[in-house]
């Protein structure tokens, strides 16, 4: 048995204000967990992804949460959730106003290859991008001409 107060999990770099490894924390072996708050504007991931052997559930405690998906928009409110088989490109964002509080759910707990789409500038179009360590941050880069595209602490 394992037993972890939140509050006492490390918190991670990303996109999020606030992104804690739950299920690491805890020791899980199959599932993945993470904690997540949102300030207005910021998402859970890097970019418009998908993970070729994984799904994921969100569950949105406060707040709500707008995912583009290839279906178009969904919007998730407080007391809902979500799930997106494997192989399903979707992104989530704090479109509204209040803080979000929200915990992601995936299975297995290795997600396979992850792709991952953002706007570069340079290329005037949604690009594949990938993450890079920097000097305590990440940044998402441009795969297509190598120009960094987001900063993240
Ligand atoms: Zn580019």
């Amino acid at each position: 048995m394992e037993h972890v107060h939140i509050e006492d999990v490390d918190e991670w770099m990303g996109p999020a204000a606030l992104k804690q490894p739950l299920g690491r924390a805890l020791g899980a072996s199959d599932v993945a967990i993470n904690y997540y708050e949102l300030l207005p504007s910021e998402s859970f991931a890097f970019g418009y992804h998908r993970h070729s052997d994984q799904e994921e559930i969100f569950i949105v405690l406060s707040g709500t949460v707008t995912f583009e998906t290839d279906d178009g928009e969904r919007v998730v409110e407080e007391g809902s959730a979500i799930r997106f088989e494997p192989g399903v490109f979707q992104q989530g964002v704090n479109e509204g106003t209040e803080r979000v509080r929200a915990l992601a759910i995936g299975a297995p707990q290795e997600s396979g290859e992850t792709e991952i789409r953002r706007d570069c500038p340079s290329c005037a179009d949604r690009t594949p991008q990938s993450i890079e360590p920097g000097d305590d941050c990440l940044h998402t880069v441009c795969n297509v001409c190598e120009t960094k595209t987001g900063n993240f602490t």
